[in-house]
């Protein structure tokens, strides 16, 4: 994102939407820090404000209620703020975009967001198998943001253990070696909201896998989230609590189901 040096007036009211702090005051005009900026969009995105109201007289209640009205306004009142596509499309930066705006559809998978359907819809994916789990880990939510440089620390510890990245996760086109978890050099240093790592494995690799990541841990400059995708069993058990269990690991409860998307469960690889 940049900022028309000609059109800033000072004002300062972009400051507080920059959720990564990549706006500052200099010189009396807003001036937006290439490195720290992930080009979420969050500085140009249309805000509400409040345009008039409008007097209505009820007959049931026999009053007048006050109905007011909004209109989309630009957060910066000069229209100062611009995203330069054109030279960012085609580069190494354009991934900031992809990762980082919830309004930018990835290019490559044509999905918003960080581009990936996500294991955890697997109800409507059927990526992971019974006797299989899927592993995605989120990234640098909440507030930190990463880079790939942070990212690789972990999809290397992973590929060692020989697990499979996700074909249809734009992370993995991203890798100049999915067998080995490294990224191309020209990515590295881009920094984004968020990214998952999705992997697949077998069920009976997971603590290994489990511990190897709890070790990396230790070497991140950022934070995660993990999410474990497993099947029910047939007699409806979930089969990775009793791993989890033993490494002392208490899974959040939570959820997300898919009612109603029509498609069926993929319960088996052969299938
Ligand atoms: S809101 Fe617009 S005019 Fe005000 S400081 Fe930011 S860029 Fe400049
Ligand atoms: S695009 Fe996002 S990170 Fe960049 S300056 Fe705007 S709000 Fe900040």
């Amino acid at each position: 994102m940049l900022i028309d040096k000609e059109k800033c007036s000072g004002c300062g009211r972009c400051l507080p939407y920059c959720p990564y702090y990549a706006i500052s005051m200099v010189d009396d005009v807003a001036v937006i820090d290439q490195v720290l900026c992930v080009e979420c969009g969050n500085c140009i995105r249309h805000r509400f404000a409040k345009s008039g109201e409008k007097a209505i007289y009820s007959a049931s209640s026999d009053s007048v209620i006050l109905k007011k009205h909004y209109k989309k306004v630009n957060r910066c009142p000069n229209n100062a703020i611009y995203e330069p596509l054109d030279e960012i499309d085609g580069t190494p930066r354009e991934v900031r975009r992809f990762f980082s705006n919830p309004a930018t559809s990835h290019k490559l998978t044509g999905v918003p967001g960080r581009g990936t359907e996500e294991v955890k819809t697997n109800d409507v994916t059927g990526r992971i198998c019974r006797g299989e789990i899927g592993i995605a880990i989120e990234m640098g939510r909440p507030c930190l943001g990463t880079n790939f440089v942070e990212v690789e620390k972990v999809t290397i510890a992973l590929a060692k253990l020989g697990v499979e990245y996700e074909h249809d996760n734009p992370l993995t086109h991203l890798m100049e070696d999915p067998i080995k978890g490294t990224f191309k050099e020209e990515y590295k240093q881009e920094r984004v909201i968020s990214a998952i790592v999705e992997c697949r494995t077998k069920l009976e690799n997971m603590e290994t896998i489990l511990e190897a990541i709890k070790e990396v841990a230790n070497e991140l400059d950022t934070v995660f989230s993990l999410d474990l995708i497993c099947c029910f069993d047939e007699d409806g058990t979930i089969p990775v609590l009793s791993g989890l269990e033993k490494l002392g690991m208490t899974p959040r409860a939570n959820a997300k189901v898919n009612l109603g998307m029509g498609r069926p469960l993929v319960i088996s690889r052969e299938a």
